[in-house]
């Protein structure tokens, strides 16, 4: 298909420029090509991927993105329907799962595997898509791996996983593997400026902060309150002095990631609700009938789940800012001159750097470290962070 190759390099006037699918994945034009070969010569197909990257790297989007490329008759241009309704999901032909769950189940998988089977009903590929191919257990995979090693002609899976040892060697051995970077946080100050409209300094500040997760990055940018939670989190780092401050941190902190979870979850809460009335034909305002209170209480209580996995997530974020800023502290104390994550923070970087020694630094940032590893463990949150906050104290308060 010879229309891709129309969008060639960097855009020099965003107004004129041709829009593509593959715009928003920025930052990894090497890993990608094989992708973009594939939907330019169908014989350089494979029947399927696995896309890796780390958090915020975008994989989930690379693997829609393809999909829609896939469809598009114009290679992905971004904007037709079969694009849009690709990228949303919403596309006859593209099935997505993704999973608010730790596992996926062996029947979700079972049903996966019922609808590749078919061939496409209106697009060119019938195009699977796990986003979280990491979350399947041996015996879900060993299932999975049938239906790739004999697919049918025009059916395409896509895996996504932080990294490829995530997924069983059997499939690994029979798919395609795409690699995904952490993109350099300029790359994405630019994707935040061209796409969004973002001033340029507010951008790079974002992009920074979220240290390359584009979807931080974008809420950062997007949100002042968002960027007011994070700079009370880093704050924290310089309040605590003794065990009474420590102590009210936590709880701090705790409350600020319960506030960042309700915040981002909200709207799409009501959003989905809407949705779910919509189609149950029941979006009037009026009663609901009582057969079908029991989908509106199983949604309700999916989104609880989420809240819940939201919140532990925020937490974990709000360790990793804090990290970041320890990190700044300690390229300031060794003089290394590499920019700071931290930049818009640089004097209470520098207050903490001249306030301990490189040996102080390394030992908050075992502790974060380690609160981590807590969190992760299912800790009390307050418990976790306490003893966290106690850790960051100075050795000498003064
Ligand atoms: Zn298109």
């Amino acid at each position: 298909m010879s229309a891709a190759s129309t969008d060639s390099a960097v855009p020099t006037n965003s107004a004129a420029r041709v829009k593509s699918v593959w715009d928003e994945v920025v930052g990894q034009e090497v890993a990608i090509a094989p992708l973009r070969a594939a939907v330019a010569d169908s014989g350089a197909m494979t029947h399927a991927w696995i896309i890796t990257g780390p958090p915020g790297s975008g994989r989930s989007y690379a693997a829609r993105a393809f999909a829609a490329a896939l469809q598009c008759l114009e290679g992905g241009c971004g904007t037709c329907r079969a694009c849009t309704t690709s990228l949303s999901g919403a596309h006859a032909d593209v099935t997505l799962l993704a999973t608010e769950k730790v596992t996926i189940s062996i029947d979700e998988v079972r049903d996966l595997i019922a609808t590749a089977q078919s061939s496409p009903s209106e697009g060119r590929w019938r195009v699977m898509v796990i986003e979280d191919a990491d979350r399947m257990t041996e015996r879900t995979s060993n299932v999975l791996l049938k239906s790739i090693e004999e697919p049918p002609p025009r059916t395409v899976w896509l895996l996504c996983a932080p990294s490829a040892e995530d997924v069983a060697v059997t499939i690994r051995s029979r798919s395609r593997h795409v690699r995904l970077r952490v993109p350099d946080p300029e790359v994405v100050a630019q994707l935040l400026v061209s796409q969004d409209g973002v001033e340029p300094e507010l951008a790079r500040q974002c992009a920074y902060a979220s240290q390359s997760h584009i979807g931080i990055a974008r809420r950062l940018a997007r949100d002042p309150a968002a960027r007011g939670r994070r700079d009370q989190v880093l704050a924290l780092a310089t309040e605590i002095r003794g065990v009474g401050d420590a102590v009210l941190a936590a709880a701090d902190l705790v409350a600020v990631a319960e506030a960042d979870a309700k915040a981002s979850t909200e709207e799409r809460d009501v959003e989905e609700r809407n949705e779910l009335l919509r189609t149950l034909g029941a979006d009037d305002g009026g009663r609901l009938p009582p057969a079908l209170r029991s989908q509106v209480k199983q949604l309700e209580e999916d989104q609880k789940r989420r809240a819940t996995r939201l919140k532990r997530d925020v937490l974990d974020r709000a360790i990793v800012d804090l990290m970041s800023l320890y990190r700044d502290v300690a390229c300031l104390q060794v003089g290394a001159t590499v920019p700071l994550v931290n930049e818009s923070h640089r004097g209470h970087v520098e207050g903490l750097a001249g306030r301990g020694t490189l040996a102080d630094t390394m030992r908050c940032l075992d502790a974060l470290a380690q609160t981590r590893d807590r969190l992760a463990g299912n800790v009390a949150p307050v418990l976790a962070l306490e003893a966290m906050a106690l850790a960051l104290r100075p050795r000498t308060a003064s």
